[in-house]
C-alpha cells in the first residue's frame, strides 16, 4: 500500500494505539510513527517491543511535525492532552481521537486546537477487555466499523485521507452525527457493559453461590459478562462520566423492560416471555448476518488476545 501520512503521533499507547500502529506498519501506510504515554513504564515497554519508531518523553515532542495526531487516551484525559499539544501542532495537520464518547471529547478538545488543524473525532467500534501497549494486534479493526463524526465545515481532503487510513486498517468507515453516535453507543456498548458489571457484582455478592461454582458453571452466559467486566476501569468510568444523558436514558428504558419481564415471571405469563425472546433472537440473527459476530458466545467483541 502507498503512504497515506508521512508522520503519525500516538498520544496514549494502549490497546487501540498499539493495534493501529501494528496495522500501519503491516501495510506501510505511514513513514514514521512517534508515540507518548503518561508513565515511564509504558514508554519503556513501547520501546522494548518497538511499537513506534520514536517514543518520546514529552507529549509535545511526539506531536512536532506530525501530519496526523491520534489521541488514544481515556476520554477524561483528552482535554489536558489537547491543551498541552495545541500550540505545537503543525499547520495543516489532522487531529483525531479514538474515544468511546464523542460529544464530550469534541467539546473538551476543540477549543484548545488552533484553527490551522483539522479536528476529526473518531471511534473504532472494536476492542477487547485487554489494555496496554502489549495488547494490540493488527487485525483488531478488520470488518469492524469506525465512526467519524466531523463537523460540517471539515476539509474534505483531510476527511478523505483519514477515511483511507481506517479503510487500509480493514475498517468499514461511516460518518455519523455526533450526538446520535453517543445515543447509539449507549445502546450497543455502554449500557451492556454496565449491565455486565452489575451481573458480575451480583454474583460476587451472592455468597450462596460459591466462587468455585461461579467459575465451574460459567460457560453459559455469565462467562461473557465476566469478560466484559474485566475491561479497563478508568476507560469505563470515563465513558459513563462523559455520556451521562444517553446512558441514563437507555438505562431508564432498560429498567422499565426489566420490570415488565419480572412481572411476567411472577404472573407466570409465559406468552409474554416467549414473544419477547423471539423478538430478541431475531436481533441476534441480524447481527450475525451483518458479519459483526460469529455464533461463538463472546458478546460480539471479536478476537481477544
Ligand atoms: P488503554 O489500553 O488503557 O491505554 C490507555 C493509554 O493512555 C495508556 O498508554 C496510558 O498511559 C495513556 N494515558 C492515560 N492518560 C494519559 C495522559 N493524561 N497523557 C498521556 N497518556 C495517557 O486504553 P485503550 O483501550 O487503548 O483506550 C484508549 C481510548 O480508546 C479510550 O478513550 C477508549 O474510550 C477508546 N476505545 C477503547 C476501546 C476498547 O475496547 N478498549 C474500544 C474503542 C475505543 P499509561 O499506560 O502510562 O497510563
Amino acid at each position: 500500500m502507498s503512504v497515506i501520512y508521512e508522520r503519525v503521533a500516538f498520544i496514549g499507547l494502549g490497546l487501540i494505539a498499539s493495534s493501529m500502529s501494528h496495522a500501519m506498519r503491516r501495510d506501510k501506510t505511514v513513514d514514521v510513527i512517534t508515540g507518548f504515554a503518561r508513565s515511564a513504564e509504558t514508554r519503556e515497554i513501547a520501546r522494548e517491543i518497538e511499537l513506534c519508531d520514536i517514543v518520546t518523553d514529552t507529549v509535545v515532542d511526539a506531536v512536532i511535525d506530525a501530519d496526523l495526531v491520534v489521541l488514544a487516551v481515556p476520554v477524561g484525559a483528552m482535554e489536558a492532552v489537547a491543551k498541552e499539544i495545541g500550540p505545537h501542532l503543525k499547520p495543516g495537520a489532522t487531529v483525531t481521537d479514538v474515544g468511546s464518547v464523542k460529544r464530550a471529547v469534541y467539546d473538551a478538545v476543540n477549543p484548545h486546537l488552533p484553527e490551522t488543524v483539522h479536528f476529526i473525532p473518531g471511534h473504532p467500534v472494536a476492542g477487547t477487555e485487554h489494555s496496554g501497549p502489549r495488547s494490540g494486534f493488527a487485525e483488531l479493526f478488520e470488518n469492524r466499523w469506525t465512526l467519524l463524526v466531523p463537523n460540517k465545515n471539515i476539509d474534505p481532503e483531510a476527511l478523505d485521507r483519514l477515511t483511507r487510513l481506517w479503510q487500509a486498517m480493514g475498517a468499514n468507515v461511516e460518518q455519523m452525527d455526533i450526538d446520535h453516535h453517543d445515543l447509539v453507543l449507549a445502546v450497543t456498548s455502554h449500557c451492556p457493559h454496565l449491565i455486565a458489571y452489575t451481573m458480575v457484582g451480583v454474583a460476587d455478592d451472592l455468597r450462596r453461590v460459591t466462587d468455585s461454582e461461579v467459575v465451574k458453571y460459567s460457560a453459559a452466559g455469565f462467562r461473557d459478562f465476566t469478560r466484559i467486566a474485566a475491561s479497563d476501569p478508568t476507560m469505563w468510568r470515563d465513558v459513563f462520566m462523559n455520556n451521562k444523558e444517553a446512558t441514563l436514558e437507555i438505562l431508564g428504558r432498560f429498567t422499565e423492560e426489566l420490570f415488565a419481564l419480572q412481572r411476567a415471571i411472577r404472573q407466570g405469563d409465559g406468552e409474554h416471555l416467549h414473544d419477547y425472546f423471539t423478538r430478541t433472537r431475531a436481533i441476534r440473527r441480524g447481527i450475525i448476518e451483518a458479519g459483526q459476530d460469529t455464533d461463538a458466545p463472546d458478546f460480539g467483541r471479536g478476537k481477544s488476545r
